[in-house]
């Protein structure tokens, strides 16, 4: 049994990956201050003695009683539309909150796994996209909050790690999908399962031939507690699924899914700095972790599609 904080952890991914640490019997803390994450998301849990709710802010850690062996570090919002709409805070989480992360690691001797993403790579010019890739970002437009704050947020990991000796370990997470997502989440899987199910029309950003590789959120678990458990391991690590499609294939898919619907497809002005490409290069994680996603994309849209039915019925 460990002792595990995970902060964002009334978060989609958060959430889920709570389950999972209680299920396999650790005693864990969510920190969490709601700007994206939802009660009901950690409402199974509240009557499990192993489960506490820290309600605050990762920006505004101050509390040194605090001790953990491990530490998942998820507070960030992950959807566009909504690390946009603060995009100060937004910054500020990934930068200032992982650096109080990394610092209650220092004092306590945690292991800390950072939540990094794919959009550390920008609009990439290599594909798929290895670790080793640089990326490339714009740093002054929309989606830089979140890109540079994950990308600030990893040089802090390694130099925590080289100067202070922390042991931490940098996830890059591509998009993932499943139950828990909030209906509002915004993001393309839950937005088209949610314009479907409503009989709304799918809405999508430019031509629709921007492509991304998605995951299902057990495979992602499943690969954070696997980087978790590692004595050594060389990170940043690249954890997605690199079965790539465009968003007009996902958008059509949804709709194969959900035959009753009388949803079409609608196309509106691309958004800015939207990626065009996106896949994982896995061989790293597949190396030292052997781990592989095994989730096929039908089969995880259809449970998505199921958890979106009941969510909307509440
Ligand atoms: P989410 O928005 O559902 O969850 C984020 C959680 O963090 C929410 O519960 C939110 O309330 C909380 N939070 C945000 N800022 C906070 C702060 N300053 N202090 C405390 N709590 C705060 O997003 P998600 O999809 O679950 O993403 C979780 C993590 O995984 C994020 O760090 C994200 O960058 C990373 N990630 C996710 C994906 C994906 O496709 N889901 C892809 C790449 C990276
Ligand atoms: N997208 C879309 N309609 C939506 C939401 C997203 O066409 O309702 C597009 C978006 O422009 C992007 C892709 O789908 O090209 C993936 O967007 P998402 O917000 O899911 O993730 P991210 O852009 O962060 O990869």
């Amino acid at each position: 049994m460990s002792k595990v904080l995970v902060t964002g952890g009334a978060g989609f991914v958060g959430s889920n990956l709570c389950r999972d640490l209680l299920n396999g019997g650790d005693e864990v803390w969510c920190l969490d201050n709601f700007s994206t994450g939802h009660r009901e998301n950690i409402l199974p849990f509240r009557s499990n003695a192993k489960f506490h709710l820290i309600e605050g802010d990762v920006k505004q850690l101050t509390d040194s009683d605090l001790s953990f062996r491990h530490i998942y570090n998820l507070a960030c919002p992950a959807s566009p539309i909504h690390y946009q709409k603060d995009p100060v805070g937004t910054m500020m989480s990934s930068v200032l909150g992982t650096k109080n992360i990394l610092e209650l690691a220092r004092v306590t001797g945690a292991r800390v796994l950072q939540a990094s993403t794919s959009e550390i790579y920008g609009n990439p010019n290599v594909s798929p996209q290895p670790e080793t890739y640089f990326g490339n970002v714009n740093p002054t437009g929309l989606r830089a909050c979140y890109d540079e704050g994950k990308r600030a947020a990893e040089t802090l990991c390694f130099d925590y790690r080289r100067q202070h000796g922390v042991d931490v370990r940098v996830v890059r997470i591509f998009n993932t999908y499943g139950p828990g997502m909030a209906i509002d989440d915004g993001r393309a899987v839950s937005n088209f399962i949610v314009q479907a199910l409503c009989n709304s029309p799918l809405i999508i950003y430019g031509r629709g031939a921007q492509t991304r590789s998605f995951m299902f959120v057990d495979d992602l678990v499943a690969g954070l507690k696997l980087t978790m458990s590692q004595e050594e391991i060389d990170t940043p690590i690249n954890l997605g699924n690199p079965h790539e499609i465009s968003i007009n294939q996902l958008a059509n898919l949804v709709l194969e899914l959900l035959p009753e619907s009388s949803s079409d497809i609608i196309h509106r002005a691309s958004l800015s700095d939207d990626p065009i490409v996106r896949k994982p290069d896995i061989n790293r994680a597949m190396r030292q972790l052997g781990w592989l996603p095994s989730v096929d994309l039908r089969d995880g849209l259809l449970m998505t599609i199921n958890y979106f039915r009941r969510a909307m019925k509440e």
